[in-house]
């Protein structure tokens, strides 16, 4: 059956990039019955941090991508590379290389030079291997593998873009171990797919030549490689490349902002991926709807401004007794029977949940306005709120309608500089919900206190 992984290397926080390739993997999994695997690539010791791990753990928790079985750390898996490499160099597959930095330049400017790709020029690989290991005890050298061939051809199995075929000839012969003895990315991430039974690799499409190294490593360890989808990459909104300059964020950021998860799911999954129905809230149902046959193989550009669209209609249809919860840490002070009345009145003019503060007047008199709400107040002056106060009186039990008709008579204000000045009183803010239902939602004795306040 089908296994997915996402295999973040542990050196920074989890950013919108890599979120995708991880909610991708995660929908694959999860659509086709299969199970995701996490794990941290942090075989680059020096940049690998303990604190990253745990902010991606957190970050994937809060979007609900949940991963299966334990935590898979790449370092714990550092003998079995070694055997690898060991059995690729016992075949000739992978060959010490001490070519120093100024001859491996001389040799890119002179293929540049000649309108050649900047590939190795392959001196190191004649040199026998008992030669190779004296030289070893006292030469820095990384080691290659011997991809490069004037024959012969490398197919990387691709589910979105069929067999993608490479000649060997145009192929390189990459770094595997770097002069410090350790692994670059390829030989771990491809054997620790092999060994975790990672069936599909859903990356970033400029991850392909590095799956044609992988595919030859996993066959020359007679391993069977995964099946690949290269998709499209992530860009930012201008169509460059998205980074944190061009406009990426960090989950933790959003997070932050008080997006809801399922605002970037939603927003996330639809790139490259038409035809997803509207309005599903959960990650599972996205993952119902998911089909990997529409991932695209083009770029997508990326859009803040959609995924905060999403955001917005989400939290619009939330349930209320979902939603309370989250407007409760910014109105801590409701009395819990007020908090369902409160965030139904409310729930259509918040774009945040964080929003409900500048409601904050409806459930505490004492609330202090804003410096553009005292500005309307003192506007409309204590005699306006007086005679206010003296018509409601009166009306008893009246509606919002009686009531200014009531004070447009007795005042001879309209407009704006009727209703403003009330709704300010009652509700703190400039703007905000219908009026009619504010004023059912408070209650007489309610908007007495409020109006008194105006007074003074
Ligand atoms: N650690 C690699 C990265 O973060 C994994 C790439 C892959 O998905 O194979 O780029």
């Amino acid at each position: 059956s089908v296994v997915t992984r996402f295999a973040p290397s542990p050196t920074g926080l989890l950013h919108l990039g890599n979120v995708r390739t991880a909610l991708l993997n995660w929908l694959y999994a999860k659509r086709y019955g299969g199970s995701f695997l996490l794990r941290f690539e942090d075989t680059d010791q020096s940049r690998s941090e303990r604190e990253y791990i745990e902010a991606i753990k957190a970050d994937l928790t809060w979007l609900g991508l949940s991963w299966d079985g334990a935590i898979h750390l790449q370092s714990e898996h550092a003998a079995k590379h070694r055997t690898a490499l060991d059995s690729l160099a016992e075949k000739g597959l992978a060959y010490r290389c001490f070519c120093s930095e100024t001859r491996l330049s001389l040799d890119r400017k002179l293929a540049s030079s000649r309108g050649l790709p900047p590939r190795y020029a392959g001196h190191c690989r004649a040199i026998p291997a008992d030669e190779a290991k004296e030289r070893a005890e006292n030469e820095p050298y990384v080691w290659r593998l011997a991809v490069h061939a004037p024959e012969g051809e490398v197919t990387v199995a691709d589910a979105l873009h069929g067999d993608v075929t490479f000649a060997r000839r145009d192929l390189d012969d990459p770094v595997v171990v770097r002069s410090d003895g350790s692994f670059t990315f390829l030989l771990p991430n491809a054997v620790d797919d092999a060994l975790d039974g990672i069936t599909h690799v859903l990356r970033g499409d400029d991850h392909l030549t590095n799956s044609a190294y992988q595919v030859w490593l996993l066959h020359s360890l007679d391993y069977t490689p995964p099946v690949y989808l290269h998709h499209g990459l992530l860009l930012g909104e201008d169509g460059s490349k998205l980074s944190k300059r061009t406009g990426s964020h960090s989950i933790a950021e959003l997070r932050e902002d008080g997006l809801l998860p399922e605002a970037l799911l939603q927003a996330m999954t639809r790139l490259g991926h038409p035809n997803m129905p509207d309005g599903l809230h959960d990650p599972v149902a996205l993952a119902d709807h998911f089909n990997a046959e529409h991932v695209s193989t083009s770029s997508v550009r990326w859009s803040d401004q959609e995924m905060w669209r999403w955001h917005t209609r989400l939290l619009h249809e939330l349930d209320i007794t979902a939603l309370m919860p989250l407007l409760f840490p910014y109105v801590p002070d409701v009395d819990s029977k007020q908090l369902h009345g409160f965030t139904s009145l409310v729930v259509r003019n918040l774009e945040l949940a964080s929003d409900a503060e500048h409601f904050q007047r409806l459930l505490d008199a004492a609330a202090p306005f804003g410096s553009e709400e005292i500005a309307v107040v003192k506007e409309a002056g204590a005699d306006f709120y007086r005679i206010a106060l003296e018509c409601w009186q009166q009306l008893a039990d009246g509606d919002w309608k009686q009531w200014t008709n009531a004070v447009k008579e007795r005042t001879a204000c309209k407009g704006r500089a009727l209703f403003m000045p009330l709704r300010v009183a009652l509700s703190g803010a400039l703007h905000g919900p219908e009026m009619s239902a504010v004023v059912d939602f408070l209650g007489s004795e309610e908007i007495e206190i409020r109006l008194r306040d105006t007074i003074r």
